[in-house]
């Protein structure tokens, strides 16, 4: 496999339509995405909740408890606080996002070098995800490619910006 490439395909037949087999791809693509990004939050939220993790391990996988039933402390959230302090997991809200963080983003998609048809694209470009896209188009190699990656900003408010970008499309930016 050549370098940098994530996935390959095998063509059991030519497709009638490329460009249609190209929009197929992408909405895989992205549904995936999508539900990649839930999955990874439920696992925030369940390290950070702060009620019953068996009750709520119980409830996802459709477990009904018994009227009697009950925890009894063998859950992180239940067990009596220990005599030694213990780091908390918290949710951290996410670094808002300022002129200096979004300035590599911003003058990478002004320069041209990631376009602006796709706010999805300046997204995973900001925060160094590869797509096909990103490979094809040798994105990964931008000195601004990942540059939010460490940021502590929050994917979605990233994705806001670029939809605003994109609707901006032959304005002022
Ligand atoms: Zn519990």
């Amino acid at each position: 496999m050549p370098q940098g490439v994530l996935q390959c395909f095998k063509l059991k037949a030519l497709p009638g339509d490329i460009n249609h087999l190209a929009q197929v791809e992408y909405n895989r693509f992205l549904e995936r995405e999508i539900k990649d990004h839930a999955r990874i939050q439920q696992v925030v939220d369940f390290v950070a909740a702060k009620t019953c993790r068996s009750r709520i391990l119980m409830d996802h996988f459709g477990e009904v408890p018994k009227a009697d039933w009950s925890c009894a402390g063998t859950c992180p959230s239940c067990r009596p606080a220990p005599k030694v302090a213990q780091p908390v997991v918290t949710r951290k809200d996410a670094t808002p996002l300022t002129d200096e963080l979004w300035k590599p983003v911003l003058d990478a998609v002004k320069s041209g070098a990631v376009g602006r048809d796709d706010p999805r694209h300046i997204a995973r470009f900001a925060f160094g995800m590869r797509s096909p896209r990103i490979s094809s188009e040798k994105l990964a190699r931008h000195p601004a490619f990942g540059c939010l990656a460490k940021s502590g900003c929050g994917f979605r408010e990233i994705l806001k910006k670029c939809e605003e970008l994109c609707g901006r499309l032959d304005k002022d930016v």
